[in-house]
């Protein structure tokens, strides 16, 4: 496990990093095992987070790693246009036993980003394709994330992460958040308050016509952007409003697919069937990238039935159901359907969220989330230095030897769905002894 460390952190330009900051002290990550990660001199580091949200049945699972081991032998890739391989279509047919009633058909994508811009093009050409091409309009929500491409940072709602690339998609507008800390602060679970919010749709809809719409995009968690769990309701009434009006909806499920919340994805945990599910992460544990985004039957049959210059949908990636990618897929769902994680979260929920609210008196602790296996601490920033008191956390609890996330003063968790109660205990107990710490 000991590795030594590259001696030149240079020409790696890092993503979502402040990369002058890390190269002066780089965190390092040389192997993981179940429920841990290892630094290169081999000490344990607790996986709060499931990697970025996408380990779900834990690290190194020798069913998932047999199954590339023998697929890179087998057959390294095959080319994804006019062609396939039988594991891509073996995978779709598994995925879809286990999506919500009437989602029936999968479009494989490398990434969730790359699943979001493939979502709002389906939701566009559907429109043409059933003879409604003025709705081309897309709205999201006030602090959705969905990723990194022009799409899903036009639909997104987080200025850092739009600021600095122009103008991006013209025709979408936003929704307001649902977060309000002045009414559900400390809830647990969904918040009794803010059903009403949902009628902002309205209001756009009465703005620009539903004739010029064609879909509603949102994270039933919205997960990256700090852990809002939606008001109870919220979800129907968006959906009823869709519907009233003719507009798909489109669940970003990247984050609370695949058992995050529970239930296999958040919209059985919230009763609600989207036309257009967004996934990637948990879909191969994390261990080769890959996204798929699956359409209600009347969608994907508009494309098969419709008229004949329109239904090829020109859309693709060269690895789209990249066979290494479709192996990890397969193995995964049998590990998942093995050791029943895709409900496990829900067992554990209660304890989970006992343990998150545990921090509420803690030092620093402005509000505290949870919902299946997903919990949020929000901490009070630092006047002139908002971020800095969660991230000091951060760094630290890696020191400690658990690993969280930040986003802004929020403190994100999600661990592999694979813990213990005793490993509740010491991702709680390491965050409350560092904020009790804290300056
Ligand atoms: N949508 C949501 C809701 C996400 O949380 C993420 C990633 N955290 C993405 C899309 C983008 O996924 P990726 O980083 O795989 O492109």
């Amino acid at each position: 496990m000991t590795r030594p460390l590259p001696n030149d952190l240079d020409a790696f330009w890092m993503p979502f990093t402040a990369n002058r900051q890390f190269k002066q002290s780089p965190r390092l990550l040389a192997g993981a095992k179940d429920m841990h990660y290892y630094t290169p001199e081999g000490r344990p580091i607790l996986d709060a987070t499931a990697g970025l949200w996408c380990v779900n049945a834990g690290h190194g699972r020798p069913k998932i790693v047999e199954a590339v081991q023998k697929q890179v032998a087998e057959l390294d890739y095959a080319p994804a246009f006019q062609m396939s391989h039988p594991k891509a279509f073996e995978f779709a047919s598994r995925l879809v036993q286990i999506t919500p009633e009437g989602m029936d058909h999968a479009f494989f994508t490398n990434s969730g980003s790359e699943s979001v811009e493939t979502a709002l093009k389906i939701a566009l050409a559907y429109q043409r394709v059933r003879g409604q091409g003025t709705r081309t309009r897309l709205i999201g929500r006030e602090r959705g994330y969905h990723g990194v491409n022009f799409g899903g940072i036009s639909v997104g709602g987080i200025v850092s992460n739009r600021k600095m690339f122009g103008t991006l998609l013209s025709g979408v507008d936003h929704m307001r958040h649902t977060h309000d800390p002045a009414r559900n602060a400390f809830t647990r679970g969904e918040p009794e308050h803010g059903i009403e919010l949902a009628e902002d749709l309205e209001r756009i809809v009465t703005l620009h016509d539903a004739s010029t719409i064609a879909a509603v995009i949102v994270e039933p968690v919205a997960g990256s952007t700090g852990v809002l769990v939606p008001p109870k309701g919220y979800l129907k009434r968006l959906r009823e409003i869709c519907d009233k009006h003719g507009i798909l909806l489109i669940f970003d499920e990247v984050i609370t697919g695949f058992g995050r919340l529970g239930t296999p994805f958040g919209a059985d945990y919230f009763g609600v069937t989207p036309d257009i599910m967004i996934t990637a992460k948990g879909i191969t544990n994390g261990v080769v990238p890959m996204g798929a985004v699956f359409v209600k039957s009347e969608i994907h049959d508009a494309f098969m039935t419709g008229p004949e210059h329109l239904i090829e949908f020109f859309h693709g990636y060269t690895y789209s159901a990249h066979p290494l990618a479709c192996a990890a897929g397969i193995a995964t769902l049998d590990t998942y359907a093995e050791e029943g994680l895709l409900t496990r979260a829900a067992e554990l929920a209660p304890y989970w969220a006992d343990a998150i609210h545990s921090l509420r008196d803690t030092k620093h602790v402005i509000d505290a989330r949870n919902i299946g296996l997903v919990g949020a601490v929000e901490l009070e920033p630092i006047t002139g230095e908002p971020t800095k008191r969660a991230f000091s956390c951060f760094l630290e609890c890696f020191e400690r030897g658990v690993l969280i996330r930040t986003t802004g003063d929020i403190i994100a968790l999600s661990p592999p769905l694979i813990i213990s109660k005793g490993q509740i205990d010491e991702i709680v107990g390491t965050l409350s002894d560092v904020l009790k710490a804290a300056a």
